[in-house]
């Protein structure tokens, strides 16, 4: 349960403005090209994509129905397929004219010829599953007597066999992805230290990525609520400072950039979500019942600076949700439905991205 981790300041961005893109056509035949630069009309002539070009914030798109370069103008880097951020080479506007620099063409053409192959990267190189709460700060806890029998249920201890499961089960199935965990024993951990834990992790290029999944149990004043959820950050929220300063020129770009990232995170972050909701729906089946998503500033969700979910195992204070989660069988069908969720997840962010290692 996580109620002092909600953003109480209400601070809400405003929804970010739907980009007006506006198409133009550029005419063609007046290519003053500087020398080995071309024209991107004359690049979409060639590759048969169309251009959207959003003049106000200098920011565009070179796309076909499965290939896509977004670029903001003077800067060399892009992102590819909406997700990868590569130094492409410039594009950039002269007299009026979009102009690709020679090195831009040569990458903009490979991407574009890639299409049927796997594209390589990003992958996800880490996950990093964050067991809530620990030492001083139990969680949730209620006790049930049932039978004559004594259930008592503590948040933290609950979540930490889940993940200690889940890691073992991830482990095993991706051998090449670093499966991390922000705690492994009873220890007591700022909300701070488990975001940094994850925010702070090496990547060796770009084209890494890493997923965070939080592990709570929840607790209501209804005792007859029960079930799980799976929560993640509004897509209205604007995440901050989720392009590393170096390199990019211009504040401008950086700021577009790094729109761009938090719609990729926003975009990753609710298949995540639904994944693990699936996954959970089959392993659990009719044992307990399926809350479905929903949206949460979580500090933890809305600190990580990767795609990031919040998963909720179920009520303690529900007395067969609590007999439940008392039994050690019930929290590995729990974890098992978690794996299959994050497990489909990587399949398919592999599929649509490239490989691991
Ligand atoms: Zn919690």
């Amino acid at each position: 349960m996580c109620f002092m981790a909600r953003d109480m300041t209400g601070q809400f961005a405003p929804p970010r403005t739907i980009l007006l893109v506006i198409c133009v056509i550029i005419a063609a035949g007046s290519a003053a090209a500087v020398f080995g630069d071309v024209a991107v009309v004359d690049l979409l002539d060639d590759l048969e994509a169309e251009l959207s070009w959003e003049p106000y914030r200098q920011i565009g798109s070179i796309h076909d129905s499965e290939s896509r370069v977004t670029f903001a103008a003077g800067s060399d880097r892009a992102v590819v397929n909406h997700t990868q951020e590569k130094v492409i080479g410039s594009i950039y506007v002269k007299n009026g004219e979009l102009m690709a620099s020679e090195r831009a063409e040569i990458s903009i053409r490979a991407i574009f010829s890639a299409k049927t192959e796997l594209i390589s990267g990003p992958r996800i190189s880490a996950i990093v599953l964050d067991p809530g709460h620990g030492g001083r700060d139990p969680g949730t806890n209620h006790s049930h007597v049932v039978e004559g029998k004594i259930y008592d249920l503590v948040e933290k201890q609950i979540v930490l066999q889940v993940s200690t499961i889940l890691q073992g089960l991830l482990k095993r199935r991706f051998p090449g992805i670093d499966i991390l965990m922000t705690r492994t024993d009873d220890r007591y951990l700022e909300l701070e230290e488990r975001v940094e834990i994850a925010n702070s992790l090496e990547l060796d290029d770009m084209e890494e990525a890493i997923i965070f999944v939080s592990v709570h149990a929840n607790a209501s004043l209804n005792p007859q609520s029960y079930g799980y959820e799976v929560w993640y950050l509004p897509p209205e929220y604007d995440r901050k400072d989720l392009v590393k300063a170096e390199g990019i020129e211009a504040v401008e770009i950086r700021g577009i950039l790094n729109d761009m990232r938090d719609e990729e995170y926003t975009i990753e972050s609710i298949l995540l979500a639904r994944s693990i909701l699936d996954g959970m729906d089959g392993a659990v089946g009719d044992d307990s019942r399926n809350l479905g998503l929903k949206e949460e500033s979580w500090f933890v969700v809305r600190n990580a600076k990767m795609p990031s979910v919040l998963v909720e195992l179920g009520f303690v204070t529900n007395t067969e949700e609590a007999v439940r989660l008392s039994d050690p069988a019930y929290l590995r069908k729990l974890s098992i439905g978690l794996y299959n969720g994050v497990a489909n997840f990587v399949d398919s962010f592999i599929l649509k991205h490239g490989s691991i290692e």
